[in-house]
């Protein structure tokens, strides 16, 4: 054998070994989990309940960075085109990777192709609620309301595309009633503003809303799901509420940009599923009335046809003008 070959052959033979160890080693620093809304919002809970969880399997700190702006899609973005090493995660959600680009034309990302599916992290019913001296005391009452009021009312949400904003134009539509929209950088934020009383009503994700509700800081008029949420056994569903056609639950999952190594993606796709299978974490995140998913419905493949779906869903819907 030359000499040459030999130098080649030891070459890729380190070059092989050192990638092998790399994958092996991961991670060896901290990995950041962009979230891309403000803290305190349903996004924001989930992924810190998940990341500790992950923090624990991989052996290192998952770090929570809260990138907010228009609507999830700025956050959504800049993790989009951080390095494809796992070193950046994101949480993402029914408006940033479903409904975002029947909204913006010039999206910055493709849902479908831009993204390394890492898996679901929880389902998030959608809860009608208003701050609690609003003059109602039911769903229908609040509908007669707003159409009355509809000059002054205004709602809360989380910026154009965000959850809170796709699923109040449907309530809206099917209330006929146009409200002043209050733009945030998450419902976290809207939240506050709500228990206050700066702002009417909102449609959120039951997470954040659910500690407020049970305490009577907001009002929950209805759920919209079929069944009542055990975590909030006293909220109606939109069925029982009277306005049926009113069907709505959001999700959030964990993505991290396109072509990160297979076997990094396969590390944080199991330690998500570690985290959401955890007897402990799952307990909290049905005690805030979060849908956990099954080792099936978390895995990556599954999460690739729901954005798929959501996409086939929300897109044509939205893709017409919108006050926002
Ligand atoms: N998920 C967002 C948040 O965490 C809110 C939204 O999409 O409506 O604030």
């Amino acid at each position: 054998m030359s000499f040459t070959r030999r130098i080649l052959m030891v070459g890729t033979a380190m070059a092989l070994g050192i990638a092998g160890a790399m994958a092996q080693a991961f991670p060896t620093k901290p990995i950041t989990m962009i979230v891309p809304f403000a803290a305190g919002g349903p996004t924001d809970t989930i992924a810190r309940i998940v990341g500790e969880h992950m923090s624990r399997t991989l052996g290192q700190t998952v770090v929570i960075e809260n990138v907010a702006g228009a609507g999830g899609t700025t956050g959504i973005t800049r993790a989009a085109r951080s390095a494809a090493d796992g070193y950046t995660i994101m949480m993402g959600h029914m408006g940033t990777h479903g409904a975002a680009p029947g909204l913006y034309p010039k999206l910055a990302y493709d849902p479908q192709k831009d993204f390394t599916p890492i898996g679901l992290a929880a389902g998030t019913p959608i809860v009608i609620v208003t701050r609690k001296d609003l003059p109602v005391k039911d769903l229908k009452e609040f509908m007669e309301y707003a159409k009355k009021n509809e000059k002054t009312i205004n709602q809360a949400h989380a910026g154009s595309g965000s959850v809170s904003h796709i699923t109040c134009i449907l309530l809206n539509e099917m209330m006929k009633v146009d409200p002043t929209p209050i733009p945030y950088q998450g419902t976290g934020p809207a939240l506050n503003d709500l228990v206050s009383g700066k702002v009417d009503y909102m449609c959120d994700q039951i997470v954040s809303v659910q500690g407020q509700v049970a305490g009577g800081g907001v009002r929950g008029l209805a759920i919209a799901t079929p069944s009542r949420s055990p975590s909030l056994p006293n909220v109606p569903t939109t069925l029982e509420a009277g306005l049926s056609m009113f069907q709505v639950s959001a999700w959030n999952a964990v993505f991290a940009p396109k072509d990160i190594p297979a076997d990094v993606a396969k590390k944080l796709q199991d330690a998500l599923v570690k985290a959401v299978t955890d007897p402990a974490t799952k307990t909290k995140l049905e005690g805030l009335g979060g849908v956990v998913p099954d080792a099936q419905r978390a895995s990556p493949e599954a999460l690739a046809t729901l954005v798929k779906t959501e996409n086939d869903r929300w897109v044509p819907l939205l893709s017409r003008k919108v006050k926002q």
